[in-house]
């Protein structure tokens, strides 16, 4: 069951007339599976976001060990 907003986390609101959703905060309008593809999205963007980051460490902490090694 969609609950939140995949694109800004607010409260969603069921149309029960059309099965769609409507995003409170935003005025996201979607249906239930446009709404569940968006939140795979992000959720595959936040992975991507992760890596992301433990890469930039591993690079800077490679760097800082080369730094180390001419001092
Ligand atoms: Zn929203």
């Amino acid at each position: 069951m969609v609950k939140f907003c995949p694109e800004c986390g607010g409260d969603l609101k069921l149309d029960p007339s059309t099965k769609n959703f409507i995003c409170k905060s935003c005025g996201l309008y979607a249906s239930r599976e446009k709404m569940d593809e968006l939140r795979n999205k992000s959720e595959i963007n936040y992975e991507d976001h992760k890596k992301r980051i433990r890469e930039d460490y591993l690079d800077w902490w490679q760097a800082s060990k080369k730094d180390k090694q001419k001092i």
